[in-house]
């Protein structure tokens, strides 16, 4: 049956990015132009969004669950007419099932002595259990269980009487993967983690800065892309320019190669790379890698999309649309009914018969995770009529879980941690199965192949090759400290 167990949730086998931030700094519609950005930002988190301004000498916030045309939109339009001000931070967050509390909602906000701050953060700090026990230890009161709290404390505590100072002594402390933006009364700072896991980008509209997890927001408001925000370079705006400090210690960049294969959009340009051109590129090199005698090349809509184009086009093979999303299928469905489960993947997935009867498909996707979704996928487009199944992935096998702000299953239940490609193929029902291998990866990437000392990217999850430590492995099961998750 191509439905969902009984208590399963209606989501796709994807990892999830845990986070997006946008900011502004000296704009007067500073809270609408944040709406925008957080509404290209989407993809990046669904589960709730938030905005922080100042204005007259007080902060104001809006901070709810749901998507940001919800939040913001319709009748809640005049929330936008409430945020005033010049200068304004904003975040989505994506929760892990049963995560959802209101006061995990980001940008977050404390009162410090030297004023008001607030901080919103994409990525996951690898030592948040570590600090965050010596600072209950030390009698500290934590409102959420968000590791960007842990942040706010450490900047609280600190010595140093500038908020600039504060907060960077506080990041020197953590370990991690963070791209934050924070607002004070009268500055917007940005900051990159010095291994530049996440990504961070400056723009420029009309006179006023702006700071985004991805070029994409910077288009959505037309404003023009100035550059990324360097691998542990700490930006501070004001009034009367940017200043840029370098204060941790520098380490080798690594920014996520996942950021290129699935989270970030196709039309997004991370460090000088088109996103769309590079998920081509691996289409390209997997076609060389692993071609198949087939009919047509199917993706699995929409993230596969553009590796299907490139292993098309490098086959010789038709590209078709032999799978159809619905993009209308959200978070409606997490706890579905008995009927909801039996219809399963295909609320968001229906196979184009008419395409694929009778044919050898070549099927496209970037990742598989637990394998679930694919093989459903796979026994949907069997029922369909194809021929034979050829499933190409335009990722590695997906061994290791991510500790840097992706949400992705415990090792154990990931697909490839236990399993060969033959078994893999077997368990999720093709007729062949092939991956794209890393050094491929890296080559559609423009490298001639992955430097094993020295390596272009983030790609532990590949390769288990973990870049800053996992400072809290070992303090049990909920050793990554979710932006989101009850601990209790
Ligand atoms: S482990 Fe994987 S998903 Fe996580 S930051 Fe590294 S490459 Fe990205």
């Amino acid at each position: 049956m191509i439905g969902l167990q009984k208590g399963e949730a209606f989501q796709d086998d994807k990892p999830h990015e845990e986070c997006g931030v946008f900011g502004v700094f000296g704009h007067p519609d500073s809270a609408a132009l944040t709406v925008l950005g957080l509404h290209a930002l989407q993809h990046r988190g669904q589960e709730a969004a938030g905005i922080v301004t100042f204005d007259d000498g007080h902060f104001m916030s809006e901070r709810h669950a749901g998507l940001v045309g919800d939040i913001f939109g319709g009748r809640n339009a005049t929330r936008v007419a409430g945020l005033k001000g010049s200068f304004a931070i904003g975040h989505n967050r994506y929760s892990t099932a049963g995560g959802q509390a209101a006061r995990n909602i980001q940008p977050m906000f404390a009162d410090l002595s030297a004023g008001g701050l607030a901080i919103a953060h994409n990525g996951n700090l690898t030592n948040a259990l570590t600090l965050r026990a010596e600072l209950v230890a030390e009698g500290r009161i934590f409102q959420s269980t968000s590791d960007t709290e842990v942040i706010i404390h450490l900047a609280a505590r600190s010595t140093y009487r500038q908020i600039v100072d504060k907060l960077i002594d506080a990041l020197k402390k953590v370990k991690g993967a963070y791209s934050l933006v924070a607002l004070t009364s009268k500055k917007l700072i940005g900051v990159r983690d010095p291994w530049g896991v996440r990504p961070l980008v400056l723009g420029k509209l009309d006179g006023a800065y702006i700071l985004a997890s991805e070029t994409c927001a910077l288009d959505i408001i037309g404003a023009e892309f100035v550059r990324d925000i360097a691998p542990g370079e700490l930006i501070v705006i004001t009034k009367d320019g940017i200043e840029s400090y370098h204060p941790f210690a520098k380490q080798p960049h690594r920014l996520c190669v996942f950021e290129y294969i699935y989270f970030s959009r196709p039309d997004s340009i991370l460090e000088g790379r088109n996103v769309y051109e590079h998920r081509k590129s691996t289409g390209v090199e997997l076609a060389r890698e692993a071609p198949a005698s087939a009919d047509m090349v199917i993706p699995v809509p929409d993230s596969s999309i553009p590796a299907a184009i490139g292993y098309a086009a490098e086959a010789g093979l038709p590209f078709e649309l032999g799978i159809i999303r619905n993009h209308y299928v959200g978070r409606t469905f997490i706890e579905p009914t008995d009927h909801i489960r039996h219809l399963g993947v295909k609320l968001k997935h229906n196979a184009n018969r008419a395409m694929i009867d009778g044919r050898r498909v070549v099927l496209i996707d970037d990742s598989i995770v637990r394998g679930t979704t694919s093989r459903k996928i796979v026994e949907m487009v069997r029922s369909a009529g194809a021929r034979e199944v050829h499933m190409r992935i335009s990722s590695p096998p997906t061994k290791y879980s991510c500790f840097y702000g992706i949400d992705t299953p415990d090792r154990s239940q990931l697909l490839a941690a236990s399993n060969d490609v033959e078994a893999m193929a077997r368990i999720i029902g093709v007729d062949s199965l092939a991956f794209i291998s890393t050094d491929g990866l890296y080559r559609a990437m423009g490298h001639r192949e992955r430097n094993n000392g020295n390596p272009q990217y983030c790609d532990a999850c590949f390769t288990g090759d973990y870049p800053i430590n996992l400072t809290d492995q070992g303090m049990g099961p909920q050793a990554q400290l979710p932006l989101l998750a009850e601990t209790a």
